[in-house]
Order: structure tokens, then sequence, then C-alpha cells
């Protein structure tokens, strides 16, 4: 997870949950950014996440991310 909240714009991941499918891993997670944040901007930090993980786990890697808004 430190791989993910690496970038203090993504806060309190949860709902991590990492499978194998055949030869590929399929990693799903949930973050939290800013309410006020554009859906432009935290697309692009899904973007970000999911090229860190393949990096990590490989190309092939399936990544799904739910972004939700903070509690504030
Ligand atoms: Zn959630």
């Amino acid at each position: 997870l430190t791989l993910i909240t690496e970038n203090p714009l993504i806060q309190s991941p949860h709902n991590l949950r990492t499978r194998r499918i055949g030869p590929n891993i399929s990693i799903e997670v949930h973050v939290r950014v800013d309410a006020e944040m554009t859906v432009r901007a935290s697309h692009q930090l899904t973007i970000e996440i999911e090229q860190r993980l393949r990096e990590v786990y490989g190309p092939a890697t399936l990544v799904s991310i739910h972004v939700e808004p903070t509690k504030s």
C-alpha cells in the first residue's frame, strides 16, 4: 500500500483485493481524494497508480481503482 500512498493526494486506501487470474494479477483498491478535486485530476491519479502497480506486478496486471471523496 505504500506504493499507493506515496502520492500525498491519495488518502485512505482500503478494500484492497488482489487475485491471481491465470498468469496475471488483478488488483482492486479504493482510494479517497479531496472532494473538490476535479474528475480530470482524480482520473490522472488513477492512471499514475495503475502505471506504478504495473511496473511492480507486470504490464498485464489488471488494475481497478475506485475513487471516493474524503469525509470532511
Ligand atoms: Zn470504498
